[in-house]
């Protein structure tokens, strides 16, 4: 769950790895590092912290050569320091590599190459490639050997990039993702297209169990046998130019400003997919939806949604849960799939599970050509551009979107959603951003949050909570307002703050109840809902608009309450600590 990035071309390398690196940041960003190739040599330079800072300590620009490799970590293995940190090099210092992902069994193949005096500096898992690179090159003197009998011996999930004692690129990956860009001032070997989306509009995309070897002379690939591979050059899609800032404070910023836009254009273009997604689970014997983190929570709202109004049960599942449950699954079900960048490691195990046990797979993801699309039978799109920011916001709402358009395809009852409706009162909450700000300088100082939903608005609560934990650090936690008098009402007194999530509409008297009952309490309540009440001591307005639509409409606050409070509390609102984007990692 990191990034990694290569550069073989004619202009200075360290240039274009760290502007690629700071675009990847979001995947992980506890320690950085470069090395690049020049003279024969390989030099390297790394340090803790996000990529700017390690480039001003190191003075990483200073290193010369049109050649290298770049990573920014998110430790698995070892703790974050500078040692620990990437790129690797192998104990003879030839061979220099940067890894995204874990290996499985380094310990024992450590110990191989300790006997045969290879030596060790860090505590990662990582090194190991080094090392294993350089014996097999010591024992072949061939690169493309080398790499061979190394991917033949790891274990786990990886992708790498490593540079050789003459400058040659070498790369591979397994069940982690590798990119190559081809542009007119060279190749880029990355974990995503952002990492060279300035410099290369044709782009390969290798398949899992592929390598990749880039030099003077061009680019080769062949899988882990050896066999040549040959790939389409496709063009990257326009949609990455949205990975730019604009005018905005923050990506987040940016990405929740984006979402009355990016909720009509969730899985458009994508019609045909949508209706045979429809048709396969309509009779679907037994259906279940699994996701992790915001991903799950737009799971629950599929299955309120699923049930009321089409009377189909979906069983949700937390996707790293699936594996102690793999008896769910068998060739009459079918498996949903919710992910944003479609690596999620979770995710992507328990669709395996599922597919092992013959389960038919469909997913809605963000990246159409990630991991997560090529193992499903069809994947809808969710369309709405990169997504930098960490904490998930607009793909959420692309999420809903989606799932709402399948769910009234398959459903008998109509679900009454008009998306044009919808964002239009999103652009109208969004407008009132500023009063919301008023209420984030107010709870930044609360050491708990708790937020109450019912019904479709119980996911909804948990995903409040979910960015507020994020965003600011706050310990925040969704309960279905009925469950309060089951223990949490215990812990409400006048340090609490309350959010009720509570439009109008059949949960309104119910969560105005729970109110009242936690403000007796002394909890300080904020209301958000179409209508005031005396018992909020802050009513954050949401525009009147159907039952079935309020989770679009009632997000958005909180999405707003938690980006301010994040910035009161002089966080980073774009890379809250020690998350990142894509976990590619169990
Ligand atoms: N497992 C490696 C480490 O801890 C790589 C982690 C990553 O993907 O950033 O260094």
């Amino acid at each position: 769950m990191c990034s990694i990035i290569g550069y073989l071309g004619d202009i200075s390398a360290t240039k274009i790895l760290v502007s690629g690196l700071k675009r990847m940041e979001y995947r992980g960003y506890d320690s950085a590092g470069v090395a690049t190739f020049a003279d024969s040599q390989i030099r390297v330079k790394k340090g803790v912290g996000r990529v700017e800072q390690v480039n001003i300590s190191t003075n990483l620009q200073t290193l010369p050569g049109n050649i290298g490799i770049g990573h920014t970590r998110w430790a698995t293995h070892g703790g974050v320091n500078e040692t620990n940190a990437h790129p690797h090099l192998s104990s003879s210092g030839q061979i220099a590599i940067v890894h995204n992902g874990i290996i499985d069994n380094y310990k024992e193949l450590k110990e191989i190459l300790q006997n045969r005096k290879y030596f060790f500096k860090s505590e990662t898992d990582s090194e190991i490639i080094a090392n294993l690179l350089q014996y097999h090159y010591d024992t072949t003197k061939d690169i493309r050997l080398s790499i061979i009998k190394t991917v033949n011996e790891l274990k786990g999930d990886y992708s790498f990039v490593a540079v050789f004692p003459d400058g040659t690129l070498g790369a591979a990956r397994f069940h982690e993702p590798l990119i190559v860009g081809v542009g007119k001032n060279g190749y880029f070997i990355s974990s995503d297209v952002l990492g060279f989306i300035e410099h290369a509009d044709d782009v390969i995309y290798p398949d899992n169990g592929e390598i990749v070897i880039v030099n003077f002379n061009g680019i080769e690939l062949f899988d882990f046998t050896g066999m040549p591979v040959r790939h389409q050059i496709t063009k990257i899609s326009k949609e990455f130019a949205d990975a730019y800032k604009g005018d905005y404070a923050h990506f987040t910023l940016k990405e929740i400003f984006e979402q009355p836009l990016t909720v009509l254009r969730a899985g458009e273009n994508t019609r045909k997919e949508l209706e045979s997604f429809a048709n396969a689970i309509k009779d679907a014997k037994q259906l279940y939806i699994t996701g992790s983190g915001t991903s799950y929570n737009a799971a629950l709202v599929a299955k309120h949604l699923f049930l009321k109004y089409g009377k189909k049960k979906i069983e949700t599942i937390i996707s790293s849960e699936a594996r102690f449950y793999p008896d769910y699954f068998d060739k009459q079900s079918v498996l949903i799939a919710l992910s944003q960048s479609g690596e999620s490691a979770d995710v992507i195990e328990a669709v395996k599970i599922a597919k092992n046990n013959g389960s038919s797979i469909f997913s809605i993801i963000n990246s159409m050509t990630s991991s997560l699309a090529q193992i499903s039978s069809i994947s809808v799109g969710l369309n709405c551009g990169p997504e930098i920011g960490v904490a998930a916001t607009k793909s959420f709402t692309s999420q809903l979107s989606v799932i709402y358009k399948i769910a009234d395809m398959i459903c008998d009852t109509q679900i009454e959603f008009d998306l044009q409706k919808i964002s239009s009162s999103m652009n109208k909450v969004l407008g009132s951003h500023l009063e919301i700000q008023k209420v984030a300088r107010d709870i930044k100082h609360a050491s708990d949050i708790y937020i109450i939903g019912r019904g479709i608005h119980y996911p909804i609560a948990l995903e409040a909570a979910l960015k507020l934990k994020e965003l600011t650090y706050i310990h925040a936690e969704g309960l279905p307002g009925g469950e309060l008098k089951h223990g949490p009402l215990a812990l409400m007194d006048s340090n609490s703050f309350v959010i009720a999530v509570n439009p109008n509409d059949s949960t309104y008297m119910d969560t105005l109840t729970s109110a009242r009952e936690i403000k007796a309490r002394g909890a300080k309540i904020i209301g958000i809902s179409d209508i005031p009440s005396d018992v909020y001591n802050y009513w954050i307005e949401i525009p009147k608009t159907n039952e079935s639509s309020y989770p679009f409409v009632e997000i958005i606050p909180i999405q707003i309450l938690a980006y301010y409070a994040a910035l009161e509390k002089d966080t980073d609102p774009d890379y809250p600590r020690n998350l990142a984007k894509s976990v590619t990692v169990k």
